[in-house]
């Protein structure tokens, strides 16, 4: 699974190639305009190559690389810009996104979160972590989602899940934690929307649902046992009969367990009724977990 910082810092390296090309563009542009500028930037370039054999040579002190030619030349350069109005970094690479300065992240009181720039960037992050059914689902609708279903527990829930990601992505105490509540009262919304929140402050996030265990590659196994975040959605005490989901869901909580890595177990039962029905060996690390 590829982070958001790798497909961001795939993004950033293409946009170089891009905003090289542009500022080779604008220089040409600029020194077709102002044949006078590219002749004093030669000369200046003239005189460094000058020293810089004069010191290979000997002939010269290598702290006197920048002389008073130079000097010269760069108050000239400065004047004539000025005069022109030419802009001072015409030649230098033009950030694509000012918001960011093309770092991709920008920060948000303690927290680095992902850029608007990098979009697109997220979406496929999304992807990866396994939310690509749910595009349309927003952390920024939850507020308004949670009001209007008063009665559920959600809201609640969200304010504790709130203190939570903000410990994880400061990497501060981390755990296992039941989410239990009655079906259809949002709890899959609210795990979606923690996890791409999580994501977009950097961290590794995955979301499955258990069944989804069944089918599950090992590169996905090993994903959901070290990734910073992990949402195991739809847990069913009935599923842990399951020779393979049971095999995957012990390794993986076994290690998230023993790591200290965030993990959301979402189910309608209640927990004492998953210890209860569940496979020894899953009931065994249940009865251990904290309830959200
Ligand atoms: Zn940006």
């Amino acid at each position: 699974m590829r982070t958001i910082d790798m497909i961001i810092s795939a993004t950033l390296s293409n946009r170089d190639t891009v905003k090289q090309i542009e500022r080779d563009e604008r220089v040409l542009k600029t020194y077709e305009k102002y044949p006078e500028l590219q002749k004093i930037d030669n000369n200046i370039k003239d005189n460094i190559r000058a020293n810089l054999m004069k010191i290979l040579d000997d002939e010269l002190d290598p702290d006197s690389l920048h002389d008073d030619e130079e000097r010269m030349l760069l108050e000239k350069r400065e004047q004539f810009l000025k005069v022109n109005c030419i802009s001072s970094d015409f030649d230098k690479l033009w950030p694509v996104c000012e918001k960011c300065g093309d770092t991709g992240f920008v920060r948000k009181g303690n927290l680095r979160v992902v850029c608007k720039c990098m979009g697109e960037e997220l979406n496929e992050a999304f992807k990866e972590a396994g939310l690509g059914d749910f595009e349309s689902v927003r952390p920024s609708l939850l507020d308004a989602k949670a009001i209007k279903n008063p009665e559920n527990k959600r809201k609640e829930a969200r304010s504790r899940l709130d203190a939570v990601i903000v410990s994880v992505v400061e990497k501060k105490e981390q755990k296992v934690l039941i989410y239990s509540d009655k079906a259809q009262t949002g709890k899959t919304y609210l795990a979606i929307c923690l996890t791409k929140v999580a994501i977009g402050c950097g961290l590794t996030g995955c979301y499955v649902k258990m069944d989804d265990l069944i089918g599950a590659s090992d590169e996905k196994i090993s994903d959901y046992k070290y990734c910073d975040f992990l949402v195991i959605d739809d847990f069913s005490s009935m599923l842990t009969n399951n020779f393979k989901i049971r095999f995957a869901l012990d390794r993986i909580l076994e290690t998230r367990i023993n790591n200290g890595k965030f993990t959301l177990i979402v189910m309608n039962e209640s927990p004492s009724e998953a210890v209860d029905k569940s496979d020894e060996k899953i009931a065994a690390k249940l009865s251990r977990i904290e309830c959200l």
